[in-house]
């Protein structure tokens, strides 16, 4: 029980297990195993970690039931159980898990048509011979005879996860993987007893559950995960599959997790512009149909909204994935009420799925330890020593933390008035707010642990000399890179940090040089304050035909909103530093809000009515009241020597974007790194 949140941290039980409160882990492709699908250290440490964290049930996540259904949309290295050489591995994992009160299950994964070729050397099989565009391979349609093999599968898959001490199995019959494959229309056009109506498309979830249950036993508590609806056009719906999960009900399942839709839906599902909770209305849907328990999922990352959920009787229990990656004690803390020391998921994708899409183990951006809990153990110090940490970005702000937590003494300079460095600018533009959660974790963690935070302070020599330290860690930062352009210092040209911050107002006509990432947010940002505000876009929907205002309406003037807007970018392309999961939608908002876009363009000349540029050997003007620059950073290299001369100390070490402009998740990676090094 929790006198902070009571529902959250109640008992339910899952058929015939009782879980200790309503928390999730839910399953989440790591890329730890072998590449051949064993178990290793990497992967118990992950998630003894996660056991000892105070999740009410973990989710191994994913185990292939069969080798050519294994590598969905690029993940490798995934855990294999579609033999009997894998279970004393994935008993040792067990046993690991269950040293602590929680539940395991094993999720079954078969990805169908999304399975690369590359990974698995197979060529891709599904219900029927229906290509998806995240596959450069055609899958081969399965024969009756192969379907059912494949329904055994499932369950000899579950009869091993019960032999090696699992408590539970679940199906993933999500994101468009194979069960999806079979359910929809668009995926089966079979003619045998699998396919063609909707009966017949049933049929194989419902004969993989009584698979699973006729080898592991009625009293094996099997969930069923699956989309709340496939958000693809022509594809299931919410309807739709509340008739399937009352259908699953009847088979015997013990508990629906829901989800969004299939990996192909053009709708942003779990990245930071989803509002949280958004998808919460899938859950509730399939609640209203059945008695089992529903796990709600995608975006729920906070605590008090889990509670809120489950208060309002609108799920059972709440899916914590990511969020549990970015900290795996999220449970215990929020049971105890020690809600500023969670580390929160901020939806950034940068460590997880972008490193899953580009075959990588995944890290976290906000968490250096994910993934290499044995090697990032925090050292305590043999001899107290006094260090310096310049710079109270992310990178000097962990690296304080951890220096710190190893008992040292530590002084952090930071010369404006505010800790977080670039962060702060980052989470200003729209549908960016989640990334100031990492800026206040790190700063309560420096008013809790006692850092010695001095705002407001430039370091110079003396400071240095004064302070009497024994090692100097430099975290500066980088500064926005200015380009030689005839133009460049006139009145008219603002920096994107200046306009993000509203030191500079701006209006009328508005060019940004440069397409990356920040040039992107300046853009989305300006259209945004130019556009209806969403509660007065609802408001006018709500009030529909009576305001003579329709939602067509509402969309265009958004349109217009960023129609005096143009990226003038000099690569082919724009946002090419911004995640592969995350760039289709910022191209998709700055499309939507009607942001003009001209890539290969190289600037030649600002005048002070626009900017002239050259593209495809052709000289062109594009007129503005305003040029935002936006060219991206340089590392503070001088800085960085003349720190390092007045510091006088051999142990005097750089990091960050102060040695080379690159992402949070590096500079976080690299304030633990040095943190636990000195
Ligand atoms: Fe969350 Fe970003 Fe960490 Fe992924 S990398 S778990 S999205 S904070």
């Amino acid at each position: 029980m929790s006198k902070y949140l009571p529902h959250l941290f109640s008992p339910i039980n899952i058929g015939s297990i009782e879980l200790d409160n309503r928390i999730v882990f839910s399953a989440m492709h790591l890329g730890y195993a072998t590449e051949d699908g064993f178990v290793t250290d990497r992967l118990k440490d992950f998630y003894a970690e996660r056991a000892r964290g105070g999740a009410g049930l973990i989710v191994l996540g994913m185990a292939f039931v069969d080798w050519e259904g294994t590598g969905g949309v690029g993940a490798s290295n995934v855990i294999g159980i579609d033999d009997d050489k894998f279970i004393p591995g994935l008993k040792e994992l067990v046993g690991v898990v269950h040293n602590y009160k929680v539940k395991f299950a094993a999720q079954l994964y078969h990805a169908g048509r999304y399975s690369l070729k590359a990974i698995t050397g197979l060529q891709p099989v599904s219900a029927s011979d229906i290509k998806t565009r995240l596959n450069p391979e055609s899958p081969r349609e399965l024969s009756t005879a192969e379907v059912v093999a494949l329904i055994e599968k499932f369950g000899e898959a579950a009869r091993r996860a019960r032999e090696a001490g699992f408590d539970a199995v679940e199906i993933t019959g999500t994101a468009g993987y194979i069960v999806n494959q079979f359910l929809s229309p668009l995926t089966n056009r079979r003619s045998d007893r699998y396919g063609g109506s909707y009966k017949n498309r049933l049929r194989f979830i419902i004969e993989t559950i009584e698979s699973i249950k006729g080898k592991t036993g009625q009293d094996f508590p099997l969930i069923y995960r699956t989309c709340g609806a496939d958000f693809v056009e022509g594809g299931l719906t919410q309807s739709d599959y509340q008739l399937i999960v009352g259908e699953a009900e009847k088979a015997g399942i013990d508990a629906v997790g829901v989800n969004g839709g299939w990996h192909e839906a053009p709708v942003p599902e779990i990245t930071m512009q989803v509002p949280r909770g958004a998808y919460v209305f899938l859950a509730e849907g399939l609640k209203s149909v059945v008695s089992i328990p529903v796990i709600a999922a995608n975006r729920i990352n906070d605590p008090v909204l889990a509670e809120e959920l489950l208060t309002q009787g609108r799920t059972d229990m709440v899916g914590m994935c990511r969020s549990l990656l970015a900290d795996p004690e999220l449970p215990n803390k929020a049971r105890e009420g020690r809600f500023e020391d969670i580390r929160f998921c901020i939806a950034c994708n940068q460590g997880c799925l972008d490193n899953l899409m580009m075959r990588k183990p995944i890290a976290c951006l906000v968490n250096a330890r994910a993934g290499r809990e044995r090697e990032y153990h925090i050292k305590p110090a043999s001899a107290r020593k006094r260090v310096a940490v310049i710079g109270g970005g992310p990178a000097g702000m962990e690296a304080a933390r951890v220096t710190h937590l190893r008992g040292y003494e530590v002084t952090l300079y930071e010369r404006s008035a505010r800790l977080g460095g670039l962060l702060n600018l980052a989470s200003l533009p729209p549908g960016k707010d989640e990334i100031s959660n990492a800026v206040a974790y790190l700063s309560a963690q420096m008013d809790k642990l006692g850092v010695d935070v001095r705002l407001n302070t430039e370091v110079t020599t003396e400071t240095l000399q004064h302070g009497n330290f024994d090692a100097v860690i430099i975290a500066t930062g980088s500064e926005p890179a200015v380009p030689d352009i005839p133009g460049i210092n006139g009145p008219n040209v603002v920096m994107a940090e200046d306009m993000l911050s509203g030191k500079a107002r701006i209006t009328g006509k508005v060019i940004i040089l440069g397409g990356g990432s920040v040039g992107c947010d300046v853009a989305l940002f300006l259209a945004h304050q130019r556009a209806t505000r969403e509660d007065s876009a609802f408001f006018f929907i709500k009030w529909g035909t009576g305001s003579g205002v329709s939602c067509k309406d509402v969309l265009s003037w958004q349109q217009q909103a960023g129609s005096s807007i143009t990226i003038l970018e000099m690569a082919p392309r724009i946002g090419r530093d911004i995640g592969i999961t995350t760039r289709w939608i910022v191209l998709g908002e700055l499309e939507k809000y009607g942001v003009g876009t001209v890539t290969g363009a190289e600037v030649k000349e600002i005048t002070t009515d626009g900017v002239v540029y050259e593209l495809e050997g052709e000289k062109k003007k594009l007129l503005a009241d305003t040029v935002v620059l936006a060219a991206g950073y340089c590392a503070t290299t001088a800085l960085v020597e003349k720190l390092k001369a007045a510091a006088g100390v051999r142990a005097c070490y750089a990091i960050g974007d102060c040695v080379e402009p690159r992402k949070a998740i590096e500079a976080i990676r690299e304030g633990f790194e040095i943190g636990n090094k000195i």
